[in-house]
């Protein structure tokens, strides 16, 4: 019997998954502050008797990175609370090669929608990413190749990681060397998908998630009244044309077959309706896969706002954070994680990772050793679970904790060789 077929998921191992997972969407922390999920992780790893450090990460924000660069990209800086990060080493019967396998433990800034019995206990704080999902799959992961490792060569990496949601949790563990000792030959991850149902999983080489830069721009007017408008120079006005001409980067200097993302999700401004305000803030980002793109989006930015800002008497600082890489998947690791998912869900069941301009701070991984991101399929329409990721309906059906489990735990053992 192949190994890959002991890799089951027993009736209590899934109650478990399902309650675990549960228990995490009722408990959602946000980026950098996931401690009560970490130490959730580390007290499973430890039942298990699975090697693990904790607080890997220093304080889980990248050293590489200026603070005041994130600082000036809006990222919200906070204190140290002694990191999150976690990394367990599952060690097989001999050495032989060494796998890294991710989840990412933090939560968004929503308010949940749903009225379920397992919704957010915390307002304002929401697993809308699916990242309760993945921290549990690998809880589980973990125990089964623990239960197999008298059965495969090398080492199983375990990376619990925070802040995948803007602050770049998987760059500061790499920077706190968690792909060296044993050198790590490659990686996978797995992402929940609401465009793929449950019992189905996608995979594809190449590139899957776009660039995420971050790009922050202050126009500078004058103040004054809002009936004396001649005497200010409004800084809201400026912005808004800066707003719809920085579209036209997009729809006119881009090849159309090459493509970008320019979104400005928040603009600040003002106080209120009688009162011009002297400066607006506009906060975006910017989803590119391609670097010549990337250089040319950069550079228009800048010219456009200034130049649009210097025509209108006002001024605009740009400030541009080139952040998450795309995510490059390699070749060869997908076709392992492809030909796990084939032996493990059936071939009709396996499709093609559709590319999207969403980022993900495992390419930071995937930039360092050769890696693989496929999808989990969590949708059923049937049972209204069709809401995308960030939505604050968004929610998964459990079956496909199992799923990934089993292809998570799979695709391991055929990258060792087992
Ligand atoms: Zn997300
Ligand atoms: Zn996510």
């Amino acid at each position: 019997m192949s190994v890959i077929d002991q890799v089951r998921v027993s009736p209590e191992l899934d109650a478990w998954l399902r309650e675990t997972r549960r228990y995490l969407h009722m408990n959602p922390e946000l980026s950098l502050e996931e401690s009560n999920t970490a130490n959730l992780v580390t007290g499973h790893l430890k039942e298990l008797g699975v090697k693990h450090r904790s607080h890997v990460g220093g304080d889980g924000r990248p050293l590489m990175v200026d603070p005041s660069l994130l600082q000036a990209a809006g990222l919200k800086l906070k204190p140290t609370r002694g990191g999150t990060g976690v990394l367990g080493t599952i060690e097989g019967r001999a050495p032989g090669k060494t796998l890294l396998i991710r989840a990412d433990m933090d939560a968004l800034p929503l308010d949940e929608m749903n009225d379920t019995p397992y919704r957010s206990t915390k307002s304002g704080v929401m697993h809308a990413c699916g990242h309760d999902a993945h921290t549990t799959i690998l809880m589980g992961v973990a125990e089964v190749l623990n239960g197999l490792r008298d059965q495969f060569d090398g080492t199983v990496k375990l990376m619990f990681q925070p802040g995948e949601e803007g602050y770049a949790g998987a760059l500061a563990m790499a920077e706190d060397g968690i792909l060296d000792d044993p050198k790590v030959d490659a990686a996978i991850a797995l992402h929940v998908d609401n465009q793929i149902g449950v019992g189905e999983v996608s995979v594809a080489g190449g590139p899957v998630c776009a660039a995420g830069d971050i790009v922050n721009i202050t126009v500078r007017g004058v103040g004054g009244h809002a009936a004396y408008p001649h005497f200010a120079v409004d800084s809201t006005l400026v912005a808004a044309h800066i707003l719809v001409a920085l579209q036209d980067v997009v729809s006119r200097e881009i090849d159309p077959f090459q493509s970008a993302v320019v979104t400005f999700g928040a603009i600040d401004a003002g106080t209120q309706s009688n009162i011009i305000p002297a400066s607006a803030e506009m906060r975006g980002t910017v989803r590119v896969f391609i670097p010549e793109v990337q250089d040319l989006v950069e550079r228009r930015i800048k010219e456009i706002a200034t130049g649009i800002a210097a025509s209108m008497r006002a001024e605009a600082d740009v400030n541009y954070l080139r952040w998450y890489p795309p995510l490059i998947n390699d070749d060869s690791v997908a076709e392992i994680v492809h030909s796990a998912m084939v032996e493990t869900v059936g071939a009709e069941n396996v499709k093609e990772t559709e590319r999207t301009f969403g980022g993900e701070d495992f390419a930071f991984i995937a930039q360092r050793v050769p890696a693989c991101m496929f999808r989990l399929g969590i949708a059923n329409p049937d049972r209204g679970i069709t809401y995308s990721m960030h939505h604050p309906r968004f929610d998964i059906d459990e079956d496909a904790l199992a799923v990934g489990v089993r292809v998570m735990s799979a695709a391991a053992l055929r990258y060792l060789g087992a």
